[in-house]
């Protein structure tokens, strides 16, 4: 059966002793994972290392909120990708738009750090998506597209494992989820617009949908057969609203015979 994932971004919340509540709430609410859906839980880097320790031997794993585009050098105030691999993290969210909008990240350096990420052995999460005035406009398409192709740039399409973030910025703690139809129609536009460059790598490639994503309607956006799992912010600090949101992603995949 094919892998879904559920992604919690805990964003610039949490302290030793909330992590570990928070945690272990999941984990009395969750005691075992579904082999087919991966829940990936990115705390903020002070919190990596006791993360680590806390999920060995739980299933759970380990993501990062950023990186730097470097492995290693005098970039004072960043982190590597490879000190992230080094203290146990898989994954790393990159060119979310709370930092393309409040750090200036742009396109190009998206595409550096999901490089340095794979090259360092993370699997980046890759966050694309227009804000309202941008799909207001019809331009939603050209926005995903040039953010898409920035990122495949760097890409080898071969032999990386990457995973694309649908993340309409109008969606992202707003309480306003993207509507079912409308996150199967981005999803399959991003399919499609990467298999232009690699038709295999396309038909593999997870996408995933975040965006207001709550208990309430997360069996909707699951749905959609080219959602493939959903990227959590506020409702990830809730252990009870992110196990119902997981125990719905396996309910689906679960229902799906691929
Ligand atoms: C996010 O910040 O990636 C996100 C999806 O947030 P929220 O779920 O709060 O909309």
């Amino acid at each position: 059966m094919k892998k879904y994932w559920l992604v919690g971004n805990w964003k610039m919340h949490g302290s030793l002793a909330s992590n570990a509540t928070l945690l272990n709430a999941i984990r009395e609410r969750q005691p075992a994972l579904s082999p087919y859906v991966d829940m990936v839980l990115c705390p903020a880097f002070p919190y990596i290392a006791q993360m680590a320790s806390l999920v060995e031997g739980t299933g759970i794993q380990l993501g990062a909120q950023n990186a730097s585009d470097h492995l290693q050098g005098a970039y004072t105030g960043e982190t590597s990708p490879r000190m992230l691999k080094e203290l146990g993290c898989g994954y790393v969210i990159i060119g979310h738009s709370e930092r393309r909008i409040y750090q200036g990240e742009n396109d190009g350096l998206m595409g550096r750090k999901a490089l340095a990420a794979i090259d360092a052995g993370l699997i980046p999460i890759i966050c694309v998506g227009e804000t309202a005035e941008e799909r207001d406009k019809s331009r939603t398409h050209e926005v995903l597209a040039r953010q898409l192709d920035a990122a495949f740039g760097y890409i080898r399409t071969a032999h990386d494992q990457v995973i694309i973030a649908y993340e309409p910025i109008w969606a992202i703690g707003t309480g306003i989820a993207a509507t079912p139809e409308i996150v199967q129609t981005e999803h399959a536009f991003l399919r499609s617009r990467v298999a232009q460059r690699d038709p295999s790598f396309a038909a593999r490639m997870p996408i995933i949908y975040g965006g207001s994503v709550k208990p309430g309607n997360a069996a909707s956006l699951f749905s959609m057969p080219d959602v493939d799992g959903g990227l959590i912010g506020s409702a990830a600090l809730n252990a009870e609203d992110f196990v119902a949101i997981y125990q719905s992603l396996v309910k689906t995949c679960e229902s799906r015979a691929d």
